[in-house]
């Protein structure tokens, strides 16, 4: 969502505040954050714009819900992300001293847009291994079940014949 800068700009108002959410639909690089997350609703954007004499900053906290699945055992996980978001906004392109082009946002005709600067970092804010727990079992080799002890494949464990000799071989390989 664009941001009219001129209150700030025209020196009327020291603090401009927002809120406003981003609909993952609305911003094209938002399909690629990733294959195998869902955001399940639109990304709500609460922060302030200060003039700071010379310079503007913007601070915003970011947060959205997602959904996704247990890389282990493959069960639903519905989880938020949250995070900080933060940039100097400036009149031009020139570099601020000590500031990187990345943190920086130029205001373009009086306001700032930076629905797609939300969308990078919220990419680069989400887990990139999923467990529904810490300590997930993972699935039964046998049945395919979850892990919990409840399937009770685990104390029928044979080794497969075909493995005891592939296992040999190796064995043999290693000598
Ligand atoms: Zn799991
Ligand atoms: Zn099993």
């Amino acid at each position: 969502m664009k941001i009219d800068l001129t209150p700030i700009l025209n020196r009327r108002v020291p603090v401009i505040s927002f809120d406003f959410t981003v609909s993952p639909e609305s911003v094209p690089e938002a399909a690629e954050i990733s294959e195998e997350i869902t955001l399940t609703e639109a990304i709500s954007v609460k922060g302030r714009i200060t003039d700071n004499d010379g310079y503007m900053k913007l601070s915003a906290e970011v947060s959205v819900g997602y959904k996704t699945f247990c890389d282990r055992c493959l069960a639903e996980i519905n989880d938020r992300a949250e995070f900080e978001f933060s940039r100097f906004v400036t009149l031009t392109t020139a570099v601020l001293e000590g500031v990187d082009e990345d943190e920086m946002l130029v205001v373009k005709e009086g306001g700032i847009d930076f629905d797609r600067e939300i969308i990078e970092e919220l990419s680069l804010e989400l887990p990139v291994y999923h467990l529904c727990e810490d300590d997930c079992p993972g699935l039964c080799s046998v049945c395919g079940k979850r892990l919990d002890g409840s399937c009770g494949c685990e104390k029928k464990k044979e080794i497969d014949p075909r493995m005891e000799t592939f296992k040999k071989l190796l064995e043999k390989m290693d000598k």
